[in-house]
């Protein structure tokens, strides 16, 4: 497929900002976005890049009323030799693909819409920031857009992705997070669409995190619907405790993101010789470890922050600090160095790094 450039004559660029200091996290884009639609019967069709602007939706878009819509997050660093990486991009567009599977959506051609990717950010490779910790963050997206209102699988789409310039997300070091264990409302069930990166999920989340912030939290840590017994995950971030000397997170059992962090942190702790355990761990296991000295560290993972450390759980009105509320040494090994593959500075001993400029 030929991807056709729609580009912005000069005098139209958006400003760039100016302090890259004050970047915060999804507010700024850059001057183009990528697309393809879909069409059944035809597939999928005209891959382009146009100026960033408003999407025209047809009222009656299935998406809007049922729900058809995944997306994905990932980034590009600007690191070693001025270079521009990603970071196991391709694990995201499978992983896109799997949840499309499971929102009865069309599967995306993944070197297309990769090549799409890479040529946007290429284009717009100046709206990737500099400064330390800074990033350009992608947001890969589909929804159904066929104008139908009866409830079955639309049979049209538009996949695209918009690209946009995001802060260090420590801006004073690693503060740990306050999270409060949510033990009325859930987030996902086993059977239902937790494992896919789909919209609805975090619809379903915002009651408890708003009503958990407004008590002063962080973050919502979520427990299994069925007996509200389990750990799953932490807001949009999996989840790791480290009791005594063994790091433990919730197995991929059909409610949890399978996170690509999750992934790189298993596969660093298993490499640092740790001992490791996927499995269904009990919140009264993780309070009993806390009350005992025995929680070493808690810290959740995920694109945005790679690792953020964990201070206090709070469960049933009782408040435990972990690693005496400051980031652990484990959370900040992990932390060094998945960052540090990252920007290219620290040896990719798994070829996760992808440089494309
Ligand atoms: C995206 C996401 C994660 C983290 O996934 P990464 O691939 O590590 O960014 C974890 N949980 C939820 C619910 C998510 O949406």
């Amino acid at each position: 497929m030929e991807i056709s450039v729609n580009r912005l004559s000069p005098d139209k660029l958006k400003k760039r900002p100016a302090d890259e200091s004050k970047l915060g996290f999804g507010d700024i884009f850059s001057d183009h976005m990528f697309m393809m639609d879909y069409e059944a019967g035809k597939g999928w069709i005209n891959p382009r890049i146009e100026p960033y602007g408003p999407l025209s939706i047809d009222p009656a878009a299935m998406a809007i009323h049922y729900g058809q819509q995944i997306f994905e997050g990932l980034k590009a660093y600007r690191g070693r030799e001025d270079g521009v990486y990603l970071f196991r991009p391709r694990e995201n567009f499978e992983r896109m693909n799997r949840s499309a599977l499971r929102l009865c959506m069309p599967e995306i051609p993944i070197e297309e819409a990769m090549a799409g990717m890479k040529s946007l950010v290429l284009l717009d490779r100046e709206w990737i920031p500099r400064s330390p910790g800074t990033s350009l963050y992608i947001r890969p997206t589909m929804f159904a857009t066929e104008p139908h209102l009866g409830v079955r699988p639309a049979r049209s789409y538009l996949f695209y992705v918009i690209i946009g310039p995001v802060g260090a997300y420590y801006k004073e070091g690693l503060n740990p997070v306050k999270i409060y264990v949510e033990d009325r409302y859930v987030r996902a069930a086993r059977g239902g669409t937790g494992e896919a990166k789909t919209a609805g999920n975090y619809a379903a989340s915002l009651l408890a995190a708003e009503k958990a912030k407004e008590k002063g939290f962080t973050q919502v840590l979520w427990l299994d619907a069925a007996e509200r017994k389990y750990v799953e995950e932490v807001g949009t971030m999996n989840m790791f405790f480290v009791i005594d000397d063994e790091v433990l997170t919730a197995p991929l059992d059909g409610s949890i993101l399978p996170g690509v962090t999750r992934d790189s942190v298993l596969r660093i702790v298993r490499d640092w010789g740790l001992k490791v355990t996927e499995r269904a761990l009990a919140i009264d296991e993780v309070v009993a470890a806390a009350k005992s000295g025995r929680l070493k560290e808690a810290f959740g993972t995920g694109t945005a922050a790679v690792i953020s450390p964990v201070g206090q759980i709070t469960f049933k009105g009782e408040d435990h600090i972990v690693a005496g509320g400051k980031m652990g040494t484990l959370s900040q090994r992990l932390y060094d160095e998945i960052v540090g593959i990252q920007y290219g500075e620290r040896e990719d001993r798994y070829g996760w790094l992808e440089r494309i400029d």
